[in-house]
């Protein structure tokens, strides 16, 4: 094997670890990569190198951006007291595409897990009980994926706020098991529009 082909293999590979691909899609996306290096591969390759050095968490909610807070945290048209709590920055923006919440997030990083062992401390549960104390947060919108664990958090969550602030969570209209990213944007707004006291 060349060197050259060794670096495309190394390359299909890399790409098979993406989720939705597997080896097979890899090799397809590579492939039409190669025949469209000029005006496909040198760009993605250019904003692959750019993102990687720029993108991290921010540090108040946990949102990929390129600075230590990010954008929507640091606008002060989305000061309106609300938060929603999401697990995935999928879901964000899933929730920014329908266009509907005015207010701030906040990204868990997953869900409470007995299973794979994941509490509290390993999600953003802390910060946001910080954030509730100190940015006079009024209501917390709880938006987590309709799954048994996603309802475990929502629980949890809701029990750790008490009665310091309102407690809200997103209407039916979530189906079970299913995922914030797969909901067109008419389905979210109508699921935020009549969410409910936890
Ligand atoms: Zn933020």
């Amino acid at each position: 094997m060349t060197d050259a082909t060794k670096d495309i293999e190394n390359l299909i590979e890399l790409m098979a670890r993406l989720p939705g691909l597997g080896p097979r899609s890899a090799r397809r996306a590579v492939l039409h990569m190669i025949k469209k290096r000029g005006v496909l591969m040198t760009p993605l390759a250019d904003t692959l190198q750019t993102v990687a050095a720029t993108a991290r968490d921010c540090l108040n909610c946990g949102n990929i951006g390129t600075s230590d807070i990010c954008d929507i945290c640091a606008s002060e048209k989305r000061n309106t007291g609300e938060i929603c709590v999401v697990e995935d920055v999928a879901d964000l923006w899933a929730m920014e595409r329908a266009l509907v919440f005015k207010g701030r997030y906040h990204i868990l990083g997953g869900t409470l897990s007995a299973l794979d062992a994941v509490g509290p401390q390993d999600l953003r549960i802390p910060k946001l009980l910080d954030r509730v104390a100190s940015e006079g947060i009024t209501e917390v919108i709880l938006a987590l994926n309709a799954t048994i664990d996603g309802a475990t958090t929502a629980h949890y969550i809701a029990q750790e706020l008490g009665d310091r602030v309102k407690v809200t969570s997103l209407a039916q209209g979530v189906p079970i098991g299913g995922e914030l990213d797969y909901l067109d944007d008419g389905t979210i707004s109508a699921a935020l529009k009549a969410r409910k006291e936890f």
